[in-house]
């Protein structure tokens, strides 16, 4: 502010005093110019006045001269006779008019000299009157001389002599007066003809030669060739300024000019200047000196706000510095800098708690955590690469990728890197080769997107995923063994989803159905099982993506045979309940039917005489009560016991008897109709249902038809045999009773046959007695 102030002061007053400086030259310059004209106007007035003294003289000698003896001496003795001529001139001479030499004042420096061919001579001839002439060069002084002529003219009109005064250039006195006038110390007054002949200078050696004889250019002469008078400013061929003065003689048109050398006449100005300059700069330093003091004193608040400042920013000093009580600006600057400083510094002391939270997860962060700016450095590493790598994350920071981990790992990563730095996030999973441990890593790459779009740098995660990795393979291994035994089941296995689209299915699929288990992912069940299965399995496979373990069977035709399937459906029932999938798992139990129905059929069936036993025929005629029940229709029980079949036994042994059996139970099922069950209970005991009773009476016709069929003799071991049997029939029209009470009552039916002497049978019509009983003779 101090320079400001001595420069701004040292400008004014400079200024001002250029201004002043400037005007008064500007006048000084004119007075100069105005006083050195007017000396010039006398000094020419005074050249004017001498010529024509001269002239004067030389008319007063003519005069003097008588007329009628104008003899060479009576010439010579009129120049003598007037003093004053050795004075004027340098020589005085007359001429006849033929030029020839006649009388001088000094004599001749050649023996009859002649001026008949000299220019001033013929002019004054030819004009009769007095001339001066250009300054020219005696012919045998060799001197620069004037010369001014006289004529002398006879009674009749004519020249008859003519008196020549000569004014030595050199040596003369003529300018000793006007040389004295020159202006200053270096000025000097020159005279020169119209035609720019020097006539007096200086420099004698440029007299009578031509003022621009000189090269260059002065236009100031020029001006004054061309008819100008007065003064004016110009610079001489040396370059000089100076202040010429320029004015014509009356007498011989001559230029009399006077050059004033500028810096001469501008001394006193030019002092004055230096004066002022340094007048000016003393009162810059004196305004500077005050202003500095006066700053100093105004500022000392806003100096007291700098060094607490810079004790705040340099070595961490309390803020409470800043505050000011002061009512006045500073205060106020004061008072708005600590609340700024201290909105900065809450500010700040967040931004560092949330940088240590954030540096502090990222440190605690299983994975490595990187900030790359575009040159690919590391800007931010956390301390995960100390654990997984074995590289400290602060030595890291400022390096590039490659100066880290070398040039082969850059090129492997570039194509990444040119991606996230083009803006776009990438996930990729690669074997770290460039690390000494093979390591599995799984890296996500993400861009920091600045506002403007552009992409200052990018984040990498980099988490070391080798165990999930070696898991992986090692579940890869143990699915495909897994895939392996699946296939090679004889059991189709899929995969459903919840919209019924097969995810899955295993090789038996291609060996039952001719379906490469390939295609199958995507396809929906009915198109691969067919619409008439799909509806058949879909109410349980509803029930098992409800949760529940179901299963079913089915018949299908595979390669032209009917088989009957038997199919799972097992939910993957996940923790939270939910069930994507339902594995189905058919399996062709065609053969175990099979085998299971004939153990069902053997289980049923009397081993001895393949008619049906005990349990085929409970059921039988469980069925058959409860036919009744439903169809308002009767039916019969009829109980029959081989008449004396130990004696049989006894006689024709166990064998024989057993052939007994086999041929009751033969001839009882050929006299029955189809519709009627004929069972063995146990021993010599059979059992018979009749259904479709529609009169009681039939009982009897069909008891009788039994007793007809067993009449004829057996063949039994070659040999014939009579045997009997006795019958006791219940019969059944509907009501409450229970199979074991028709059984007890054909029993007891039965036991009256036998009391009555056997070989004969009984009704129990189901009214309490007997209905009929036919005991055979
Ligand atoms: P009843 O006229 O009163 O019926 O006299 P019964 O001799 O026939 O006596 P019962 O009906 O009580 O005897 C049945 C006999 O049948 C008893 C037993 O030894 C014999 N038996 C049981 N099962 C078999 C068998 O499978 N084969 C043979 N051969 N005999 C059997
Ligand atoms: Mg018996």
């Amino acid at each position: 502010m101090t320079c400001v102030v001595i420069l701004l002061v040292l400008a004014a007053t400079t200024v001002v005093t250029w201004m002043a400086l400037s005007m008064s030259e500007r006048d000084m310059k004119s007075v100069i110019g105005q006083q050195q004209f007017s000396l010039l106007s006398l000094a020419a007035a005074n050249i004017d006045e001498q010529l024509a003294g001269k002239r004067t003289l030389l008319a007063s000698i003519a005069d003097d001269v008588p007329p009628r003896q104008r003899t060479p001496a009576a010439i010579r003795a009129a120049i003598e006779r007037h003093a004053s001529a050795a004075e004027e001139f340098a020589n005085v001479a007359a001429f006849d008019a033929n030029g020839r030499f006649l009388a001088s004042l000094r004599p001749p420096l050649q023996d009859n000299p002649s001026v008949k061919d000299r220019p001033y001579f013929e002019q004054t001839l030819a004009q009769k009157r007095a001339i001066i002439s250009p300054p020219l060069r005696g012919r045998v002084s060799s001197l620069p001389v004037v010369v001014l002529t006289h004529p002398i003219i006879d009674s009749g009109g004519d020249v008859q002599a003519v008196l020549v005064g000569s004014i030595d250039l050199l040596n003369s006195d003529f300018f000793q007066h006007f040389n004295t006038m020159k202006p200053g110390k270096t000025g000097f007054m020159f005279i020169m003809t119209t035609e720019g002949i020097l006539v007096n200078h200086p420099n004698k050696g440029r007299l009578l030669e031509h003022i621009n004889a000189r090269p260059g250019v002065n236009l100031g002469t020029q001006r004054a060739l061309d008819g100008f008078e007065g003064w004016l400013e110009a610079t001489n061929k040396d370059g000089v300024d100076g202040i010429y003065s320029y004015k014509r003689l009356n007498t011989t048109n001559w230029i009399v000019g006077a050059r004033y050398p500028t810096d001469e006449a501008f001394a006193p100005m030019i002092r004055m200047r230096q004066q002022a300059v340094l007048a000016a700069t003393l009162f810059a330093a004196v305004a500077g000196l005050l202003s500095w003091s006066m700053i100093q004193v105004l500022l000392a608040p806003l100096q007291k706000l700098r060094s607490n400042l810079h004790a705040i920013r340099a070595r961490g000093g309390d803020i409470g510095l800043l505050r000011s009580h002061a009512k006045d600006e500073i205060g106020e600057l004061s008072e708005a800098l600590y609340e700024l400083t201290a909105e900065r510094q809450a500010a700040l002391e967040r931004l560092a708690e949330s940088e240590k939270r954030a540096r502090v997860i990222a440190d605690n962060i299983p994975a490595l955590v990187a900030y790359i700016d575009r040159e690919l450095r590391f800007r931010f590493t956390n301390e995960h690469y100390q654990f997984l790598l074995g590289i400290d994350p602060r030595r890291m920071v400022g390096k590039r990728v490659d100066e880290v981990f070398g040039p082969a790992m850059l090129a492997r990563w570039q194509d990444c890197f040119d991606i996230v730095l083009a803006g776009r996030r990438i996930h990729v999973e690669r074997l770290g080769e460039e690390l000494e441990r093979h390591l599995h890593l799984m890296v996500e790459l993400v861009p920091d997107l600045a506002p403007d779009g552009s992409v200052p740098g990018f984040y990498m995660m980099c988490t070391d995923i080798t165990e999930r990795k070696t898991a992986e393979l090692a579940q890869a291994a143990s699915e495909k063994r897994l895939r392996l035994i699946a296939d090679h089941l004889p059991v189709m296995i899929s995969a459903i989803d919840r919209e019924h689209v097969l995810q899955f299915g295993n090789a038996t699929y291609r060996r039952w159905l001719d379906t490469d288990p390939d295609t199958l992912p995507g396809r929906p069940m009915a198109s691969v099982a067919g619409e008439v299965a799909y509806r058949e399995a879909k109410p349980w496979l509803e029930r098992a993506f409800a949760g529940q373990v179901t299963d079913y069977e089915s018949t299908a035709r595979l390669h032209g045979e009917p088989r009957v399937l038997e199919t799972t459906f097992v939910p993957d029932v996940r923790k939270d309940g939910s069930v994507p999938f339902v594995y189905a798992l058919t399996t062709d139990v065609t053969r175990s039917r099979e085998v299971e129905a004939e153990l069902l059929r053997q289980a049923r069936r009397d081993p001895l005489t393949g008619i049906p036993n005990r349990r085929q025929f409970e059921d039988v005629l469980d069925q058959a009560i409860e036919r009744v029940r439903r169809q308002d229709s009767q039916m019969a029980l009829a109980y029959l016991d081989i008449d004396n079949f130990k004696h049989i036994n006894d006689s024709l042994g166990h064998a024989g008897g057993d052939e007994v059996l086999k041929e009751f139970a033969l001839r009882l099922t050929g006299n029955v109709r189809t519709t009627d069950t004929v069972a063995r209970l146990a021993g010599d005991e059979f059992v018979i249902v009749f259904e479709n009773i529609r009169h009681p009476d039939e009982i009897q016709l069909l008891a009788q038809k039994v007793m007809d069929a067993v009449a004829p003799d057996f063949t039994v071991l070659g040999s014939p045999l009579r045997v009997t049997t006795s019958i006791g029939i219940a019969l059944y029209a509907g009501g409450t009773e229970t199979a074991g009470g028709l059984i007890g009552r054909a029993d007891m039916a039965l036991y009256d046959t036998k009391r009555r002497g056997r070989n004969g049978f009984t009704i129990d019509s189901g009214r309490g007695l007997p209905e009929a009983a036919v005991t055979r003779p």
